[in-house]
């Protein structure tokens, strides 16, 4: 089992002792205590303190600044911190690389039987090859670990495959840690890949190195415990990432379900150097977002009719016979069917005639929200007509779909017969920019349904002045919801749970 681990890295011995309490209510297995950090530390009166009072394992670490820590001072009164550290019973000591050998020599050989020398090694630069990785780590046995501990910067999302890769390979136990936001898989996915412990911060500020999610994100998002070496990876690919709230819906029905999956937050650079990079069978199916969107239908090896023509991919699948990927386009699904089911008296289940067909919908926004609604509404019979800011975007998007094109200005005037349909795809009135609209609400009686693909808030400017002009209306979340059910079934085979998703959403969207 891969232990939780809480770095407390308080500056007074009594806010250390708050946070050990804390960090056992939160769910710790084991707490590090970050001595450098102490202000004013008193060796002899605080660690017999800190040690007898511990409500959970310590792990006891005093990190000079050399290695990244806060400590300035000479190894003498550092080593002999350490040695009282495993005299009062401290079940870990993590040493660096670098001194191992000199602290090992000042430390007598019947160690107590639950004693555990972690030997460290910090790069906060980069990761560097698996030939050298796996090099640091018989050096980190040869001078004596119990545990190996090695913790490098991932520059970028790939540097954590050699890491992985090494510590498959370790015979010994080891903790392998990538860092920075990039590296935040290595963290969640220790347990798939035998790693020894993973940190899990008390709080957003109380990190002791970049990229630790918190332990609350560990064990309620991530679902930590459950997480074993068959678990399938998923995960949303985007630049940025951490914005998203698509790990909690995905995590949050996996565990509901009882599928054994975790789906990550992936913040990466290169989508094809990461598809390259991530071949495992294990790595099952991601959602792809912005950046990425564009460039993934390049990458599958098998794309989806609609998202072809949509020129967006936002589902890739790795089919389990031959490791194929093939992309799909779920914001379409999504968007469509929300729009025909808010269409009055309609259900877009089993209607053989979409409600769509026939009917004009002016689609605002020509990007891939934008692309996905257009496209959608044409693949159902409808008539579609673009505005877009940039005017040029629109007329491109229209003599693909075969409809016009127009200014954004000319939404005020534009009807050119009545029950059309709006949808806008812009970000016009996303948070933060609460105040924007696309459209005049005056022009809004032109509409018989409303529908806006921005989720945050949940009720824009356009729902509610749609709403005030006695317009039907139908909501981000909706589409939300849906793409995201869309994804569910491909990654999983199974139905998704549909009103659980609908709850999450609302709570946090
Ligand atoms: P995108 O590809 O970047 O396209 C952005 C679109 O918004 C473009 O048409 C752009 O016009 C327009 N736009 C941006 N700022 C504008 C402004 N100040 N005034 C007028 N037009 C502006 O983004 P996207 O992926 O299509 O996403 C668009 C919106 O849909 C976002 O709010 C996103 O959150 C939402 N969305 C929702 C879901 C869902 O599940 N509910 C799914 C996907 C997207 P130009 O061409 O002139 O730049």
């Amino acid at each position: 089992m891969t232990l939780v681990c809480a770095p407390v890295v308080a500056t007074s011995v009594e806010e250390m002792e708050q946070d050990m309490a804390k960090a056992k209510s939160l769910g710790a297995d084991l707490v590090e205590l970050r001595l450098d950090f102490l202000h004013h530390f008193q060796p002899d009166i605080d660690l017999p303190r800190l040690i007898s009072n511990r409500p959970l394992p310590v792990l006891v670490t005093f990190r000079p600044n050399w290695e990244g820590g806060q400590y300035q001072g000479d190894d003498s009164t550092r080593f002999s911190a350490l040695r009282s550290a495993i005299e009062l019973g401290a079940e870990y000591v993590d040493i660096e690389l670098k001194v191992a050998e000199k602290f090992i020599s000042t430390i007598p050989d019947n160690r107590p039987d639950n004693f555990k020398l972690i030997v460290s090694s910090h790069n906060y630069e980069f990761t560097p090859s698996s030939d050298e990785l796996s090099d640091l780590v018989a050096r980190i046995q040869a001078a004596g670990a119990d545990i190996v501990k090695i913790a490098t910067k991932a520059i970028d999302i790939c540097d954590v495959a050699r890491m992985f890769q090494v510590m498959v390979h370790c015979h010994a136990p080891i903790i392998g840690l990538v860092m920075s936001e990039r590296g935040l898989m290595s963290r969640i996915l220790a347990p798939k890949y035998g790693g020894y412990l993973t940190f899990g911060k008390l709080d957003a500020e109380k990190e002791s190195a970049p990229g630790q999610p918190t332990i609350t994100e560990l064990l309620d998002i991530y679902n930590f415990r459950q997480i074993t070496a068959d678990t399938k990876v998923l995960g949303l690919i985007a630049n940025p990432v951490k914005q998203s709230k698509s790990p909690i819906l995905h995590n949050k029905c996996f565990k509901a379900v009882g599928f054994n999956g975790v789906y990550l937050p992936l913040l990466t650079d290169d989508l094809g150097k990461f598809l390259d990079t991530y071949l495992s069978p294990d790595y099952v199916g991601f959602s792809c977002s912005l950046p990425h969107k564009v460039t993934a239908v390049r990458r599958c090896n098998i794309v989806h009719p609609v998202a072809l023509s949509i020129g967006a991919v936002n589902t890739l699948i790795r089919r389990p016979y031959d490791g194929k990927l093939v992309g799909f386009n779920t914001d379409y699904i999504g968007s469509i069917s929300a729009i025909e089911d808010g269409i009055k008296g309609s259900s877009s289940k089993g209607d053989a005639v979409s409600p769509l067909a026939g009917r004009l919908v002016v689609v605002v926004g020509a990007g891939g929200a934008g692309k996905a609604v257009a496209f959608g509404a044409r693949e159902k019979g409808a008539r579609v007509v673009v505005a877009n800011r940039t005017y040029e975007r629109a007329v491109t998007l229209a003599k693909e779909l075969g409809g016009h094109a127009l200014r954004l200005a000319e939404l005020a005037t534009f009807h050119p017969e009545e029950g059309m349909i709006l949808a806008n795809a812009t970000s016009l009135g996303m948070y933060p920019n609460v105040d924007g609209t696309p459209i005049p609400k005056e022009a809004l009686r032109f509409y018989n349904l409303v529908f806006d693909a921005v989720y945050a808030p949940k009720v824009t400017r356009l729902l509610r002045e749609a709403q005030e002009s006695g317009v039907s209306t139908v909501s981000g979340v909706e589409m939300f919801v849906r793409q995201a059910m869309g994804q569910f079934e491909r990654f999983t085979g199974m139905d998704a749970p549909e009103s659980l998703m609908r709850e999450i959403a609302m709570k946090y969207t």
